[in-house]
């Protein structure tokens, strides 16, 4: 039984970070190391602030957690020390708990009943609770091969290794299916290896993970474009004539552009991607990034977790200065319950620890155009003030100047992160006669299979860009899915259904 009065005990208490000087002049994650006994007595402290609610919002699914993570149940657990237990029960509903417990941010919080009560410490610090869990499950050996089920003999194609289509690879290598992951990345992890920096999830904690995928008998074929005809790719009719099923995982990984932007074409602008990936690359060896911020004045175009990780790339490459433009108000630093109810998503500033670290935001203000110098590169950004307003009938944002003042701010590097438009431009699509939908995904039945019978899809193509939760419930969703195609029937779990879409305030 949970401690009812155990948050009247103890505060919340986030990770503690490295200090900034540290933390920016390396690429290792920003939390502090803690001693063993320091990770297990301050976790244990936050686990009991868990009263183990009759109602406990945080797992429902729609409002908290995407997986159902039983959280009250491996609170208690670790309350009571019993990490073996705790990370069992972590595992039922999730395969990568220490992506989440990294990277997530933590609906299960926004929705937890305590958030009501920021007077008392506000939510449980679920997320933290899970990363230790996993990685003291880690540390302790607990997290073991799985020996897969009876084998059924039929073989399943994975395409993509992102979080979608690994947590689908082992999901279905588990329940006795020859499972093969296809990456035309040299190397495997999708997002987690190439988007998301080092300081928010180092690479081996990937690693270790895919070994574990390894060992349980799921195989990789790395630099392999499913659909291309490059040497080393695999065609489609092999694909077609050497699986039972498919799974697309390929990502929505069209970067939004704005050609129209005057001054777009100047030499040093460029998508968010084109920074992140090679500075990720050198982070793995590759050599020096071809797009240093070294020096340079960095302006990031927009919000979110894309202009966050340039944001902090670019104060670890040596940038003179950050400065990040959104052109929406700054939220509120706390929920407002009027506008997002709780157990809703709440409008809020997200400050990232980059955004600690240096440089500044701005909010309510646009580009009108990029000016460049007598070579063609960059110098500078013209600003205007703006405010946002939506055409109730239509939806559709519109973007008004509210100033004739138009203010110059110094840039040598301009990194558009203004979202993504879906599924890429392949000829796997064409090849499968798959037609992407007027918002870039991949559709699919109730039972996640696409027009093409026996092709199912998953993660971002199927939602379009969205987060680490969704893909691995949605690759869980999935490998039921194909399952009970090849088989008549599954047993695996089913977090999620197509249509699932997060507790948002209208
Ligand atoms: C910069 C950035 C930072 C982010 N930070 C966070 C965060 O902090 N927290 C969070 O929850 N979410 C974050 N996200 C979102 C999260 O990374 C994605 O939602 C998630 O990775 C989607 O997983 P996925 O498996 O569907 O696709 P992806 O991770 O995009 O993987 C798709 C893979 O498919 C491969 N592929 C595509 N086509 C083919 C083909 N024809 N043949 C073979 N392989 C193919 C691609 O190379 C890629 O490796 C971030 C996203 C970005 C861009
Ligand atoms: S809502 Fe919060 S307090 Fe209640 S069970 Fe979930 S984590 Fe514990």
């Amino acid at each position: 039984m949970a401690d009812p009065r155990g948050f009247l005990s103890y505060r919340r208490a986030d990770s503690p970070k490295r200090s900034k000087t540290e933390r920016t002049h390396d690429w290792r994650e920003v939390y502090r190391d803690l001693s063993a006994e320091e990770q297990l007595a301050q976790t244990r402290e936050q686990a009991t602030r868990c009263m183990d609610c009759g109602i406990p919002f945080c797992h429902s699914g729609s409002a908290g957690c995407p997986l159902g993570n039983l959280i009250p149940e491996w609170n208690d657990l670790v309350r009571r020390g019993d990490w073996s237990q705790a990370s069992d029960r972590l595992h039922a509903t999730n395969n990568f708990p220490e992506f989440t417990g990294r990277l997530c941010p933590a609906p299960c919080e926004a929705a937890c009943v305590l958030a009501l009560t920021p007077a008392a410490g506000g939510a449980v610090t679920i997320k933290r609770v899970e990363q230790s869990i996993a990685d003291v499950a880690w540390e302790r050996d607990l997290v073991v091969s799985q020996s897969p089920g009876l084998a059924t003999g039929r073989r399943v194609a994975v395409v993509g290794s992102g979080p979608a289509g690994l947590a689908a690879a082992q999901q279905l290598t588990r329940a006795g299916h020859e499972v093969t992951v296809f990456e035309r990345d040299d190397r495997l992890g999708g997002l987690l290896r190439y988007g998301i920096p080092e300081f928010k999830m180092e690479k081996s904690v990937l690693d270790r993970r895919l070994e574990q995928l390894r060992a349980e008998g799921t195989r990789f074929v790395t630099s392999c474009e499913v659909g291309g005809s490059r040497p080393g790719d695999l065609p489609v009719q092999r694909l077609r004539a050497e699986f039972d099923a498919v799974v697309l995982a390929v990502g929505a990984l069209a970067g939004r552009d704005a050609p129209e932007l005057p001054g777009r074409e100047l030499t040093g602008v460029h998508l968010a991607m084109d920074h992140l990936v090679p500075a990720n690359r050198e982070c793995e060896g590759d050599g020096p990034t071809t797009i240093s911020a070294a020096g340079k004045h960095v302006v990031i175009i927009g919000g979110g977790d894309t202009a966050a990780d340039c944001y902090g790339t670019a104060i670890r490459q040596g940038a003179a200065s950050v400065s990040q433009l959104d052109q929406y108000p700054r939220p509120p630093d706390d929920p407002d319950f009027d506008v997002s109810p709780w157990p809703t998503w709440p409008w809020i500033l997200r400050t990232y620890p980059v955004h600690e670290e240096a440089g500044e935001r701005r909010f309510e203000v646009a580009v009108e155009r990029f000016i460049g110098d007598e070579n063609g590169h960059v110098r500078a950004v013209a600003l205007r003030h703006v405010r946002v307003e939506k055409d109730r009938e239509t939806g559709r944002r519109e973007v008004i100047p509210i100033s004739d003042e138009v203010t110059e701010l110094p840039c040598d590097l301009g990194l558009l992160a203004i979202g993504f438009t879906g599924v890429e431009d392949m000829p796997l699509l064409d090849g499968l006669g798959l037609v992407r939908t007027r918002s870039g995904s991949l559709g699919c039945g109730p039972d996640w299979q696409t027009e093409s019978p026996g092709v199912f899809v998953c993660g971002d193509a199927h939602r379009g860009a969205s987060l680490v939760v969704w893909a691995i419930a949605e690759g869980r969703a999935v490998a039921h899915a194909v399952d009970a195609h090849l088989t008549g029937a599954s047993q695996l779990p089913s977090p999620v259904h197509p249509t699932a879409l997060p507790l948002v305030a209208p």
